[in-house]
């Protein structure tokens, strides 16, 4: 009979290190597990946290007071030139079976961490790409009722780092879903990849816990002639014209400013990287610090693209 475990730190699931206990915490190995596990929830009272690979994520340092669920799904498997996988595969695996299988369509992927159901709910992109363009259907179960939902690319409702799965708010659990690929030449998907990496290990803070870019980058027309002046150089198609929200922050002389063991990244200034010690409020001080700065100077508001636990 599976069961909740009771007060379990989150840190250790959060890729910043930083986080307070769950009040309970499940494992689900299996789709059936998750379906036991949101009904049990349900009977207790308890509201449910869906918890990814946790790359994307700023968890409170009061934790969750309910159930912290983490779909470990974690099969792939190929058809042709479709693959289907479980929400809780890494996209770092997603990618290497990818390459063993000859399937090209991901290389835009290359360093991208979490899972893929995080990456779903979250349209995740880079390079100018978006998983949505992978997609070909989801599977998901109603946080509420159990119910299984199957949704096609349409309906799932993919925009800028959206989807129908997080305007939902944690409504539905991600199972799995099939995407769409290309039969291509192993090597030269590997080689791709592996230029996506090395291009983030050249520009990220990778070597401090991170939750990658804190907040959305910003559409050109929100950002005034005169601003813009100073950013030509780095507009960029994503998948939309934008201004780097990095290059504002660095604009605004906001670089290495730091509270607590939190510390606005001096290589990547839309990184706040934890150099030891970090709490949630840290982070929270320099989000709410960045937001306000880049107000008064630029007039922009700036958005989290990270989700506050
Ligand atoms: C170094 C670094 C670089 C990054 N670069 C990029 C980038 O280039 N592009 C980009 O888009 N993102 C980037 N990210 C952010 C992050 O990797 C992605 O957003 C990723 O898709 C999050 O997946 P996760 O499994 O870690 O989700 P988590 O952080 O665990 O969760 C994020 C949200 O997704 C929800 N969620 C997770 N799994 C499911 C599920 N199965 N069903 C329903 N909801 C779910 C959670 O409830 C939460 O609200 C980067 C992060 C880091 C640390």
């Amino acid at each position: 009979m599976p069961k909740f475990q009771e007060n379990v730190s989150l840190a250790g699931f959060s890729n910043y290190k930083i986080g307070g206990p769950a009040k309970f915490f499940f494992e689900a190995k299996n789709q059936q597990d998750v379906a036991w596990a949101v009904g049990e929830a349900k009977k207790l009272g308890e509201r449910v946290f869906i918890l990814g690979g946790g790359t994307n994520l700023l968890i409170s340092d009061d934790g969750f007071n309910g159930l912290v669920l983490k779909p470990s799904l974690n099969f792939i498997e190929a058809d042709g030139e479709m693959l289907m996988a479980g929400a809780g595969v890494l996209m770092f695996e997603l990618l290497d079976f990818s390459v063993a299988k000859g399937l090209s369509g991901l290389e835009w992927a290359g360093g991208l961490p979490g899972t893929l159901g995080g990456a779903i709910r979250g349209n995740a992109g880079a390079f100018g790409r978006e998983i949505k363009e992978n997609i070909i259907q989801v599977e998901s179960i109603d946080t509420n009722n159990a119910e299984r939902h199957t949704r096609n690319n349409q309906e799932c409702g993919f925009g800028y780092r959206n989807s129908i799965f997080k305007e939902l708010n944690g409504g539905e659990v991600i199972l799995s879903a099939f995407l769409k690929m290309e039969i291509g030449d192993a090597a030269a998907i590997k080689k791709i990849m592996q230029e996506k990496i090395d291009y983030r290990l050249s520009r990220q803070p990778l070597d401090y816990p991170n939750i990658g870019s804190i907040f959305k980058n910003v559409p050109v027309e929100l950002v005034s002639p005169e601003v813009l002046k100073d950013c030509a150089d780095v507009i960029k198609q994503d998948p939309f014209p934008i201004v780097p929200a990095a290059r504002l922050i660095g604009l605004a002389g906001l670089k290495r400013t730091a509270r607590g063991g939190a510390m606005i990244s001096e290589k990547h200034g839309n990184f706040i990287i934890n150099t030891g010690g970090a709490t949630a409020a840290d982070v929270k001080y320099l989000i709410d610090l960045v937001k306000k700065k880049i107000k008064d100077k630029f007039g922009i508001t700036l958005e989290e693209e990270v989700q506050l636990l």
